[in-house]
């Protein structure tokens, strides 16, 4: 295939909504994405200047517009899957910036979703074999135990270079494992299951345990089903989506068995996919009960309310938008409504806080030089805020930000806003 396939459809895709909509009628390519969701881009750009790969390199490839011309061209035989192609398809971040700003109401997300499982067919065999073995290494157990122990050791010793820097930023684990049951504080309100995460317990485990603290104080009976496992978030960033479904259809086993009333996460990445469960696994009741349910921690105790805390915070916060709370959720204002009642807080701005800082799930491991422009980036912008404290309620971002501050020096905390209100609460 020639060179200039990809300019050629990107040139086509500018030139003439209707023939394309021509073409992609007559088709005889791979059917991997829902035409219908493909049509309803209608080319008008306006998603450009939110997409952080097009913010970064300027291409029509790169940005949302761009990739869903490449989808359809895959999807209609017009082009096919050259590593030129897959490497702008793996670009990007999956971090539906570009789904908040789409007038037209393109679900990116699930084009871009279905698209990588077909991608990975389309890889050398090698590499298709590692992030198989990258995905299988983060979703189980033992072997995420013993991946973490070097890092573990290495953490909490001011390591300010490459990965080191990333063992340094990890907290130390403080407490124990959760209770199965904890009673609220007065009155309840409701029974919550929390979603302790893979990743996230293994790495933020006493944030789970604030979590839990806070929502008693909600007036929330907290129940924590043991052996959880993944949601499946993190293989499906991987393109593995049988593996995924297979974690998804066990962690909804077990969280409906519960019967609560929400199903509540503090990671933004796995609140996102639990309530897309029901596309996720079409005709499970299961997925389609905690779909329904699912809440981000943050949201559930902004909608019920705290009570007034009780040590003042003093210091300037700002606010970093994680793509799966802001985009994925819609979860913003209540994360400032909440952060705003602590005594001594100063909410400062951070510019472009719903830009992704490159976690984004997995990509931080497998696209480590757009990962490294976008922390960059986002440093910047958090040394320009003069905040104290970078709140961001995801454990990537967490990871990602408090690594990169502490490489380059900047006096500054990166917390999850759920520790700073359980401080503030005295839990
Ligand atoms: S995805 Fe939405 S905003 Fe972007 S080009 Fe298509 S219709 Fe316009
Ligand atoms: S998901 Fe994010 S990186 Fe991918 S096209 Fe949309 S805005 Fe760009």
């Amino acid at each position: 295939m020639p060179r200039n396939q990809v300019s050629d459809i990107m040139n086509a895709g500018r030139e003439s909504q209707g023939g394309m909509q021509a073409t992609a009628a007559a088709t005889s390519g791979m059917r991997f994405v829902e035409t219908e969701k493909l049509l309803t881009c209608v080319h008008c750009g306006l998603c450009q200047s939110a997409c952080p790969t097009y913010l970064e390199l300027g291409t029509e490839a790169d940005s949302p517009r761009g990739r869903i011309h490449l989808m359809r061209g895959l999807e209609d035989g017009r082009l096919e899957a050259t590593p030129e192609v897959v490497r702008h398809l793996d670009l990007c971040l999956g971090c539906r910036a570009c789904e908040t700003a789409c007038p037209s109401g393109v679900p990116y997300g699930a084009l871009i979703e279905a698209a990588r499982p077909w991608v990975e067919g389309h890889r050398p065999a090698r590499a298709r074999a590692a992030r198989r073995m990258l995905a299988a290494a983060l979703t189980t157990a033992w072997l995420r135990r013993a991946l973490l122990a070097p890092a573990r050791l290495a953490a909490g010793i001011s390591w300010t270079r490459g990965w080191l820097a990333f063992a340094a930023a990890l907290p130390r684990r403080r407490r124990g494992p959760l209770a199965t049951v904890l009673e609220p504080e007065g009155a309840p309100r409701g029974t919550a299951v929390l979603v302790t995460g893979c990743i996230a317990d293994s790495l933020f485990h006493d944030t789970n345990h604030a979590t839990a603290a806070l929502l008693r104080r909600a007036g929330v009976r907290v129940v924590v089903p043991r052996g959880q496992g993944c949601c499946g978030a993190l293989p499906l960033h991987l393109g593995a989506r049988d593996r995924a479904a297979a974690l998804a259809r066990s962690l909804a086993r077990t969280l409906s068995e519960t019967g609560a009333d929400w199903v509540v996460s503090n990671a933004a990445g796995c609140g996102a996919l639990l309530r897309e469960y029901g596309h996720l696994l079409p005709g499970s009741d299961g997925a389609t009960w905690v779909a329904g349910r699912a809440r981000d921690a943050l949201e559930l105790l902004a909608e019920l309310g705290l009570p007034a805390a009780r040590e003042a915070l003093p210091g300037a916060v700002a606010i970093h938008d994680p793509c799966h709370l802001v985009h994925g959720q819609g979860v913003q204002a209540q994360v400032r409504t909440l952060l705003a009642t602590i005594p001594g807080i100063r909410l400062v701005d951070l510019p472009e806080s719903d830009v992704c800082c490159g976690s984004a799930g997995t990509y931080n491991l497998t696209e480590r030089a757009m990962a490294r422009r976008l922390l960059e980036r986002k440093l910047r912008h958090v040394a320009e805020s003069g905040a104290d404290v970078i709140a961001a309620a995801n454990p990537g971002c967490l990871l990602q930000i408090r690594a990169g501050a502490l490489a380059r020096g900047l006096p500054v905390r990166v917390e999850h806003p759920i520790d700073l209100l359980a401080r503030a609460q005295g839990v």
